[in-house]
């Protein structure tokens, strides 16, 4: 067991919960460490978590330790499963992107619009996923057919998933995902000058083809 990597998944979820991106008893955060997976346990607050709290399990869901996981940890599972270079991830309840997944006037194939270049660099493209019970097996099996195609997902009525290679690219994702989403809010209403496509195709150029 890497005690560092659990750590910095300890402070992460402290940190998301001090600066307002997770609240009450939401929000969950895994990591992969030699094929198990140590998520945030079931019923408790990000706030202060320490790794002695954290479930482990494995792939199939079986308990490797006494701690009982987050309730949505099949579709964490469904990541892993069809992703092998994903080694985090990170699911919040934040605000402005709950408040995107929540309009009626919502566009799936196109959910934010081109406003800056780190929403291409970090989230683009996101999937939208309709709505699903919240740790339902339904949820699962969606998130497991956007997750080959998708690093970032936006569950309708629900919250973001963001996976990455480690925590930080994981929580860089869905750090970048809320900040859009809020400057989408900010700007409603506004005149406002967006990406061209030529300016996108240059993103996309040096960027590469992002999942
Ligand atoms: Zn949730």
């Amino acid at each position: 067991m890497n005690n560092s990597t659990l750590e910095q998944l300890c402070e992460m979820a402290d940190s998301f919960y001090n600066r307002g991106y997770a609240f009450g008893s939401t929000g969950n955060l895994s990591v992969r460490l030699e094929n198990l997976i140590w998520i945030t346990p079931t019923g408790q607050s990000l706030k202060g978590l320490t790794p002695g709290q954290l479930a482990c399990i494995d792939l199939q869901g079986a308990s490797i330790n006494e701690n009982h996981p987050s309730k949505e940890f099949p579709f964490h599972l469904a990541v892993y499963k069809q992703r092998d270079d994903a080694q985090a991830i990170v699911h919040l309840h934040s605000t402005y992107s709950v408040a995107l997944s929540c309009l009626e006037s919502f566009d799936p194939e196109k959910p934010l619009p081109p406003l800056t270049p780190y929403y291409f660099m970090r989230v683009a493209p996101l999937a939208v996923l309709p709505y699903f019970r919240p740790g339902s097996h339904e949820l699962a099996e969606a998130v497991e057919r956007a997750a080959p195609s998708h690093n970032c997902m936006l569950l309708q009525n629900h919250g973001t998933i963001c996976s990455g290679s480690n925590l930080s690219e994981a929580a860089d994702r869905t750090e970048e995902l809320e900040q859009t989403a809020r400057l989408y809010f900010i700007l409603r209403g506004e005149q406002v000058r967006l990406l061209t496509q030529n300016e996108i195709k240059e993103l996309q150029k040096v960027f590469g083809k992002h999942r």
